[in-house]
């Protein structure tokens, strides 16, 4: 499969790894949006959000469990910080691997863009 994301996952692909696991992988955006900009992936190939299921949501529990200890050890925790997840072509995903922006360091303004 031809997936930018699975290849990061097996090394094809060069990343700066923040955080692995079993079930996840996480690294440095390549264009960093925030001073602190992470991407939480699940190894399982998963399209989009709209593929969560039942059977294989248990990644997706894993990544929030992981991101406020990431939050932690990164230094935003206490200031707070922005988990992203962009679905489809309407919510500007451009990689088909499902994945979550952890943004921190700055401040960010609402309604998102
Ligand atoms: P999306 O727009 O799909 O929600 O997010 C995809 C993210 O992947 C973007 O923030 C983009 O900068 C990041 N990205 C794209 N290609 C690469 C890459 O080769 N390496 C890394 N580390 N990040 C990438
Ligand atoms: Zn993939």
């Amino acid at each position: 499969m031809d997936c930018l994301f699975c290849k990061i996952i097996n090394g094809e692909v060069p990343s700066t790894k923040v955080y692995e696991d079993d079930l996840i992988y996480a690294f440095n955006d390549i264009a960093p949006q925030a001073p602190h900009h992470v991407i939480l992936i699940p190894k399982q190939h998963i399209a989009s959000a709209n593929e969560i299921t039942a059977e294989n949501s248990a990644c997706v529990a894993h990544i929030f469990e992981v991101i406020p200890k990431l939050a932690k050890e990164l230094g935003f925790a206490e200031n707070g910080y922005r988990v992203i997840n962009n679905c489809g072509a309407d919510g500007g995903q451009t990689v088909n691997h499902l994945h979550f922006h952890l943004v921190g360091g700055r401040q960010f303004g609402w309604p998102a863009g």
